[in-house]
């Protein structure tokens, strides 16, 4: 039985320059690489000059690469490490669901921030919550030494719905996918998605109005801040083992003045620190 929801999704691809969802043929692709897609002349130019000279290889320049040169390539374009080598896995795959669920549970607000702070979404690209996905990939750490512990970054990246529907493809995923298909995608919703193996779990952060519209210069340095390096500082924030760590970011939006924001009652907080400012400048 054809699936509709994913032959649709399936039949558009994105402009690797501005991000914008286009039907297949209307992208233009890369001679050199075959990989990239552009909507225009333009696009490709500049996208060229900011990032895709440094990737963009001819496939037998791609073949010559060694294992690790194209690890250290892909760590570059998409902060993916080379996955350890580890012993075997001797749970069952119920206990492995288990621990997976239960680090996700740990980490989801930490995952939630970043997934947000990645995006950056200027104002007039609203559609492109809708048409990507935040998909974060974990390994197993070799000894950890507690359960927030257990898994590390291996990589983590903004796909397009188009990518995501290729890498579960090759995973073979089939099910998945037309339960991923399915979901819903809206302009102030970020469908994150967490994987291990062959273990996938989703979930959603909301944006709210005022995130989207990043009002006021004072919140768009904060989120361009944010936005910069955030690979690394995701990955810094899985390896200090502390699911809390994302929380000191919130308080840079209000300076030394902010108290401990935690980002369930981070609206609720941020309130309060305004008013605790505005009482201190009375
Ligand atoms: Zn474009
Ligand atoms: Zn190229």
């Amino acid at each position: 039985m054809v699936d509709v929801k994913l032959v649709e999704l399936s039949a558009k691809g994105f402009c690797n320059g501005c991000l914008a969802t286009k039907l297949w043929d209307e992208l233009k692709i890369c001679s050199r690489c075959r990989n990239a897609r552009y909507c225009s002349k333009s696009c490709q130019k500049a996208h060229w000059k900011k990032t895709h000279k440094q990737f963009c290889k001819t496939p037998e320049q791609a073949k010559r690469e060694s294992d690790a040169e194209s690890w250290n390539n892909v760590y570059k374009e998409f902060g993916h490490k080379q996955t350890s080598m580890l012993t075997p896995v001797t749970e069952s795959l119920d206990e492995q669901v288990d621990r997976l669920e239960n680090w996700v549970e740990e980490w989801k607000s930490t995952l939630s921030s970043w997934a947000f702070w990645s995006f950056n979404i200027p104002a007039s690209r609203e559609d492109v919550l809708s048409n990507f996905s935040f998909v974060f990939e974990v390994q197993r750490r070799a000894e950890p030494p507690s359960p927030a512990h257990y898994f590390e970054m291996h990589g983590a990246e903004i796909m397009h719905t188009s990518e995501v529907i290729w890498l579960f493809e090759q995973l073979k995923r089939h099910e998945y996918l037309k339960h991923w298909s399915h979901l819903p995608r809206r302009n102030d919703l970020i469908q994150i998605i967490v994987m291990w193996k062959g273990h996938v779990i989703d979930f959603t952060r909301q944006i709210n109005d005022r995130e989207l519209r990043k009002k006021g210069p004072d919140a768009r340095l904060l989120y361009d801040a944010l936005a910069k390096d955030w690979i690394d500082e995701l990955r810094k924030a899985i390896d200090s083992g502390n699911p809390d760590y994302h929380k000191q970011f919130y308080n840079v939006t209000f300076g030394e003045t902010a108290m401990d924001v935690s980002f369930r009652a981070g609206v609720e907080s941020m309130r309060k620190a305004t008013e605790q400012i505005r009482g201190q400048k009375v």
